[in-house]
């Protein structure tokens, strides 16, 4: 089938690349021109492991195409408009900002509806960018200006891939949630997906747009809960002297609860549950509807990641003026090159606003993380980092860091601190290791 995907993102590009795996043929547009231009040229605007040669395959099979243009893929007769573009919190309320959205769904409208005096068939417009409740409906009536309601269709069909693992998780989904009123519509999208259901995925029809827009929303708000609740049991932990992988363990066991989504760190981050809980909070109050739990998500998220700061200054004794921390790690999790709401922009700012130096190292998104933070130094690896650092934190759980043998680590720093706010350093490592080394929910000093 023929498809055009709208923006090339994380999720874009990786949607409009795997779609042309799985056999269809693929233009891919963005206004940005710089990324258009380097995807031409072979060249991938973000880091995501295995995107390189997927892209690569498939431009050379002339399955994909790139373009600025949304005439070309009205000219290349493509009838299906896959929406990818970005719906960040808006500053003025956290809320999404839809500015992109309804900028390309009118876009593909005026286009399209030029070139229905001489081709019909009905355009589809899906709807794979995080929406509030609602945004399809408006969607609805922009392109309703431009095209009567019989030449178009509207679905919802949020995406679930995980940056790091996007291309693994399109091509096996828990899910594919399609919401549309129009039978046509899901039979369609039905289509486009079957090589992906039948490889194994479920295919989860529901009858309106939104719902689907629903559940896209609810599942990362109550992924972010899941986050939010053991960083907070992790801490209480570590006062009670008790051990959260053990307490984990003993939880997670229960088949009701699972292990899953339970593993403490720093704070969640990310291009998306930090906004869409944000999103989610607003459209339950437009609705009179709150949801007073993912408000207190938000906010006990947000003072998680001011204790990192405290506990990182208690590890160290107590003051952080003049201190030297090498900071591992920056990325909001590990297989990313993305810094967006990382937890690195609250906790290094915290550190530095304490009279700490911070010198940084990240093995993928150290230059995004100095567009941010331009007064952090960057290391070239973990030992440059370590040197003549009076203590080592590690933010982001990257397998580079989970065989760190610290006593090697600290050989010529200048203090013997590891804080380890993602546990990854093995056992083993820390039982040998002549420092002192706090994990998250462990008992101090271990
Ligand atoms: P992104 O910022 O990486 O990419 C968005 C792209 O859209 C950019 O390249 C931008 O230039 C382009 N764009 C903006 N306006 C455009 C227009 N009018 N026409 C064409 N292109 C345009 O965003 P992302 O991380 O890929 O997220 C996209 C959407 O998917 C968001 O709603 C996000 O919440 C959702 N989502 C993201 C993830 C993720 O892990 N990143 C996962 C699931 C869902």
């Amino acid at each position: 089938m023929k498809i055009c995907v709208i923006g090339t993102g994380y999720v874009g590009l990786v949607s409009g690349a795997c779609f042309a795996e799985i056999g269809h043929h693929v233009t891919c547009m963005d206004i940005h021109e710089d990324k258009i231009a380097k995807l031409r040229a072979g060249q991938m605007p973000i880091y995501e492991p295995g995107l390189e040669a997927l892209v690569a395959r498939n431009q050379d099979a002339g399955r994909l195409i790139f373009t600025t243009q949304i005439q070309d893929a009205i000219d290349a007769d493509v009838s299906i408009f896959f929406i990818c573009v970005g719906t960040p919190a808006s500053a003025l309320d956290g809320g999404a900002n839809l500015d992109y959205v309804f900028a390309a769904v009118g876009d593909i409208a005026r286009h399209a509806a030029i070139q229905r005096q001489s081709r019909p068939e009905q355009i589809l417009f899906v709807t794979k960018s995080t929406v509030p409740v609602g945004t399809n409906s408006e969607i609805e009536q922009i392109v309703g200006r431009y095209i009567p309601s019989s030449g178009f269709a509207i679905s919802s069909n949020p995406e679930f891939l995980r940056e790091g693992a996007a291309i693994k998780d399109f091509m096996n989904p828990d899910r594919i949630v399609i919401g549309s009123s129009s039978p046509q519509a899901r039979r369609t999208l039905e289509d486009i997906y079957r090589p992906i259901a039948e490889a194994g995925a479920a295919v989860h029809l529901v009858s309106s747009v939104q719902t689907a827009e629903l559940v896209k929303y609810v599942a990362n708000a109550f992924l972010a809960t899941k986050i939010s609740f053991i960083n907070e049991v992790a801490r209480l932990a570590e006062e009670a002297g008790a051990d959260i992988d053990e307490v984990v363990a003993g939880v997670g066991a229960d088949a009701r609860i699972g292990r899953d989504f339970l593993t403490p760190g720093p704070g969640y981050g990310g291009s998306c549950f930090p906004k869409d809980t944000q999103a989610l909070v607003k459209t339950a109050i437009e609705y009179n509807s709150p949801l007073t739990i993912v408000e207190a998500v938000i906010a006990a998220n947000h003072r998680h990641k001011l204790m990192m700061v405290s506990k990182i200054r208690k590890a160290i004794g107590g003051r952080l003026e003049g201190k030297r921390i090498a900071v591992l790690g920056l990325a909001f999790k590990a297989n990313t090159d993305d810094m967006r709401d990382s937890p690195a922009l609250v906790i290094v700012p915290g550190l530095v606003r304490l009279g700490a130096q911070v010198v940084g190292y990240d093995p993928i998104a150290g230059e995004n993380a100095q567009l941010l933070m331009p007064d952090i130094r960057l290391e070239a690896n973990v030992f440059e980092a370590a040197k003549d650092a009076d203590a080592v934190v590690i933010l982001t759980e990257w397998p580079e860091f989970h065989g760190l043998d610290l006593n090697r680590l600290m050989e010529n720093s200048r203090g013997r601190t590891v804080i380890d706010l993602r546990n990854v350093v093995s056992k083993q490592s820390v039982e040998s290791f002549t420092g002192a080394y706090f994990g998250l929910g462990k008992t101090h000093g271990q």
